[in-house]
């Protein structure tokens, strides 16, 4: 239909799955519209040009071979070069050629990773049948299937073309694919575990999902949940530009930031735990959240949080693997990387350092920061499309540097300060890391007092000590704590270790003033909720 509705007999289906690739042919050879075609031939680099036979079992795809009488000198050529059949691409493009204008004829082109042009003439033959009133009125068609048009085609072939970029697998097929693979193993699969499978296995293409199942079977005799999750993690995290991780932990586990959990609770994860009400209400659902603040204050643990809250998946976008030293991958891995996060999604996305992407002023002298430039519009693209099912959570440390595209309204709904925790803060999350405090996934240290003697002792004498400290500091500290214990042979940490390791923090107050003014320069410039400032401030003991 798509071919009808562009008009381009020359088709590109850019997917990875080579299912994707035998649902291709199975419905070359049985839509009643192509299967009448006169021929039917598929070229791939390692079996070279086939025909394609239809019996009543299905269809096969036989070697293509000629008569030596019918050929022409050139043919005989590209017979010498090739042996019998037709394994060189230039030669193939010839063959095909004489068939494609003077008959109906369907030509599959398959497994083309990479070409160079000047020995195959590819380009030229698909802008040469893109535009000719032979191949059309014939009603021939070519479809090349590749993993990725960019590497095949350069820009001006591509505008003569039809690509079509191919989900990885839809929520049904992956229903029809897991209930197959079941009867096949004849592993009996309720309703309900079937439709927690279909979920966890977004975002992975069939014949992934197909080995994911089969590994699973093999190594467990079950399709596990747990082992299946793991398992595509393995696999997403093998594409280079996404992970997903496990939420480590919820809100309980974070210590002090009141203000912040509040406000996020109110305005992230009430409305997303109720999204059919709040659609009711007319209230839009959170896309986007930006924190910003120091070093180690807890932007990702939050961001982790967060997904654990809400119960959705956490997945990073490595930004490191998008930016390739190969001109003209960068834009690749990242159309890649939201490709399959919207194929995960809903779910966190998070986004580390987002400052990498656009920096402000950032200059387009050469063709690499054109580069740069074009990953950056994209990911701008991404963040302003409404009705993207990604929440993505992006963080910086410097706010100041960020592209003023970043920070207009509409980009992130929300933009939230993390500064340095108060001094109740401080002593809550020396006690998470305790482990005497939070859900209880930290094993608890051995103390030599009572848990309410070591909060109070907490409260009273260490926040005091540890004024500016950093969440990530603040841990550090407990660490730091149980060496000393452990090193001076002691059965639990005491008061004087904890004492100890502050008296080892080299931190210059005078220093992270400064730093709080600056932050608290950009809170007022992005974020308008000030009774959320307000409680922030005075939470942290700072007066805005
Ligand atoms: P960066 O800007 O350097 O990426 P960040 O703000 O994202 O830092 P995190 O990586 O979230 O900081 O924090 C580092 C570690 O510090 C966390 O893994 C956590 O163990 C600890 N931490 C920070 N804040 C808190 C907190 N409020 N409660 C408990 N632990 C905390």
């Amino acid at each position: 239909m798509k071919r009808r509705s562009n008009y381009s007999p020359v088709i590109v289906f850019e997917t990875t799955d080579p299912k994707r690739l035998y649902q291709l042919k199975d419905f070359i050879v049985h839509d009643p519209d192509l299967r009448g075609a006169d021929n039917i031939f598929v070229y791939d680099p390692w079996d070279g040009l086939g025909r394609v036979a239809i019996g009543t079992q299905g269809f096969a795809v036989e070697p293509y071979r000629k008569t030596l009488g019918q050929t022409s000198p050139l043919q005989q050529r590209a017979r010498l070069e090739d042996g019998v059949s037709f394994t060189s691409l230039r030669a193939v493009l010839k063959e095909i050629d004489q068939f494609i204008k003077r008959a109906r004829t369907i030509f599959v082109i398959q497994n083309l990773a990479e070409h160079r042009e000047s020995e195959t003439g590819l380009q030229a033959a698909l802008r040469a049948w893109a535009i000719d009133p032979a191949v059309v009125t014939k009603g021939s068609t070519v479809f090349l299937v590749t993993a990725d048009v960019t590497r095949i085609l350069d820009e001006y072939t591509r505008e003569l073309v039809l690509t079509i970029s191919v989900d990885p697998s839809s929520a049904r097929e992956r229903e029809s694919t897991i209930g197959a693979v079941a009867d096949e193993l004849q592993l009996p699969l309720d309703a309900n575990r079937l439709q927690q499978l279909v979920m966890a296995t977004a975002g992975l293409n069939l014949h992934q999902l197909e080995s994911i199942l089969l590994e699973s079977y093999f190594t467990q005799h079950n399709f596990q949940l747990e082992a299946i999750k793991r398992l595509k993690s393995e696999l997403v995290k093998r594409s280079g530009v996404l992970e997903i991780k496990e939420p480590q932990s919820g809100f309980a586990d974070i210590g002090g930031y009141q203000a912040v959990k509040d406000f996020i609770r109110k305005y992230v994860i009430n409305v997303l735990q109720d999204a059919e009400r709040a659609r009711r209400f007319a209230l839009p659902l959170p896309k986007g959240m930006l924190f910003f603040g120091p070093p180690g204050t807890g932007k990702s643990l939050f961001a982790n949080a967060l997904a654990s809250e809400v119960g959705l998946p956490f997945i990073n976008l490595v930004t490191e693997n998008i930016y390739s030293k190969w001109l003209g991958e960068s834009g690749q891995n990242m159309k890649n990387a939201i490709r399959l996060a919207e194929k995960m999604s809903p779910a966190i996305v998070f986004v580390d350092e987002i400052d990498r992407f656009g920096k402000r002023g950032q200059a387009v002298a050469d063709s690499a920061g054109e580069e740069t430039r074009r990953v950056f519009s994209q990911f701008l693209e991404w963040l302003g499309t409404p009705d993207r099912e990604a929440i993505i959570v992006g963080t910086t440390n410097v706010p100041e540097h960020l592209d003023e595209a970043f920070t207009r309204t509409g980009r992130f709904d929300y933009k939230i300060p993390f500064l340095y925790p108060g001094d109740e803060a401080r002593a809550d999350i020396m006690a998470v890391h305790l482990g005497i405090t939070g859900s209880g996934r930290k094993s608890p240290t051995p103390l030599d007092m009572p848990v309410p003697e070591v909060l109070e002792f907490l409260r009273s004498e260490m926040a005091p000590r540890t004024v500016h400290f950093s969440g990530a500091e603040l841990e550090e500290l407990v660490t730091r704590a149980k060496r000393l214990a452990f090193d001076r042979g002691a059965a639990a940490v005491g008061k004087s270790d904890l004492l100890q390791a502050a008296s080892t923090f080299r931190i210059n107050p005078a220093e992270r003033r400064l730093v709080i003014e600056n932050y608290l320069a950009q809170a007022r410039r992005f974020t308008d909720d000030q009774t959320f400032l307000d409680a922030m401030a005075s939470e942290v003991g700072i007066k805005i």
